[in-house]
């Protein structure tokens, strides 16, 4: 007898996503910047504590946005890991920047910030902290180094939403922070994301470009009384649609990462005893910080064993993915960007890495079943 399948992810409604689209389609406008897009920025700016939050229609949008705030132009540097997504580093090529990686931490595999200043140099205009699985980069080190030369600090937060470093949520710290609610992140609408805007100084020039380059907020707002054309922008905004879908979860977000917190915790707990056995390493999170689940990730001893164990999986009706192929290994990196010194941690991990299922829906039945499975590999193979 098969089992049914265990995905790997899975989109979610939690209750009255359906009813608030409904209520957006009634209301006068669906266009961006309406009703359901304020309560989703004011819920975003109480409960990440920050000032400014401006709904786009993904992370990449507010990743691009914040290129363009940095004011980065041909040839100015941008230091961040080459372990991590695609739009990272491609928001500051599109600006004509150059992102330089460097080697990320083994323990959290987030950026390591002891490498960051010999990194920089005199084109260097901003560092890209990835939160990557929720887990904190190194914030009061990094922003130590960012001011002291006089660089932006930007958090792509696309993992990490209420994920905090010492009390202070993720995405909230740096200057920009950037926030994702793709289908495949905790809290989604499909397609979506937001900027953080945490140095005041930013604030008005990020809604001009918001709003395509023009000065319509001002102008809403009576403070100017001409609706023109002042700055270089786009389409960031999303449609009242997603926020209002995006609403209904943020009213559960915490609920939402509770259970997946829990779901981690089972993981950790059934796993152990394999890891303590020196089987496969397990994450490890710096002085018990909380995390919101939004990844559980084995790392295998060898890229053979990780597509052995894959096929084991799949064997047993489980979807495991891994990620990332290096930025600075993809053929986009080699052309527009380049390293500050050799990359080993990234390099090992990136064919090691093994990502094992994790959704809001997911139980603790289904967890049990995947490291059942992960056992039987172990047994077999010893
Ligand atoms: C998902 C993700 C993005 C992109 O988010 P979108 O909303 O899909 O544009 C960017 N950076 C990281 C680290 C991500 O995980």
């Amino acid at each position: 007898m098969t089992l049914p399948r265990i995905p790997f992810g899975k989109p979610f409604i939690v209750g009255k996503e359906l009813f608030y689209i409904a209520q957006a389609v009634m209301s006068s406008s669906i266009a961006g910047d309406g009703v359901y897009s304020r309560k989703c920025q004011q819920w975003l700016e109480e409960h990440l504590g920050s000032p400014k939050a401006l709904l786009t229609h993904s992370c990449t949008a507010a990743l691009e946005m914040a290129a363009i705030l940095a004011d980065i132009g041909p040839g100015d540097e941008v230091i961040m890991p080459s372990f991590t997504f695609v739009s990272t580093a491609n928001a500051f090529v599109l600006r004509g920047g150059v992102p330089v990686f460097i080697d990320i931490r083994p323990d959290t595999l987030n950026l390591d910030e002891t490498l960051v200043e010999a990194a920089i140099t005199p084109r260097t205009k901003a560092v890209v902290a990835v939160h990557y699985a929720g887990q904190p980069c190194a914030m009061e080190a990094l922003k130590d180094i960012c001011q002291r030369h006089g660089l932006l600090l930007i958090e792509d937060a696309a993992q990490a939403i209420l994920a905090q470093s010492e009390g202070r949520s993720l995405g909230a710290i740096g200057d920009l922070g950037c926030l994702s609610f793709h289908e495949t992140k905790n809290i989604i609408c499909g397609e979506g994301g937001a900027l953080l805007v945490n140095n005041p100084a930013l604030i008005e020039r990020a809604e001009v470009i918001w709003q395509k380059g023009t000065n319509r907020k001002a102008f809403f707002r009576g403070e100017v009384d001409k609706y023109t054309w002042v700055d270089i922008g786009s389409s960031f905004l999303p449609s009242e649609l997603s926020a209002a879908f995006l609403f209904a979860q943020l009213e559960q977000a915490k609920r939402i990462n509770a259970h997946r917190r829990a779901l981690y915790g089972k993981y950790l707990s059934l796993l152990e005893p394999l890891a303590e056995q020196g089987m496969f390493g397990l994450p490890l999170s710096p002085g018990n910080r909380p995390e919101n689940g939004h990844i559980f990730y084995l790392l295998c001893r060898t890229a053979e064993q990780r597509t052995a164990l894959i096929a084991h999986l799949q064997q047993h009706n489980i979807a495991a993915v891994f990620h990332y192929v290096p930025l600075h290994d993809s053929p986009a990196g080699q052309r527009f960007a380049r390293t500050a010194g050799a990359l080993p941690v990234t390099e090992s991990l990136a064919t090691r890495l093994l990502r094992l299922p994790l959704y809001s829906e997911m139980t603790m039945e289904q967890v049990r079943r995947v490291c059942l499975a992960i056992q039987s590999f172990y047994q077999a193979s010893r």
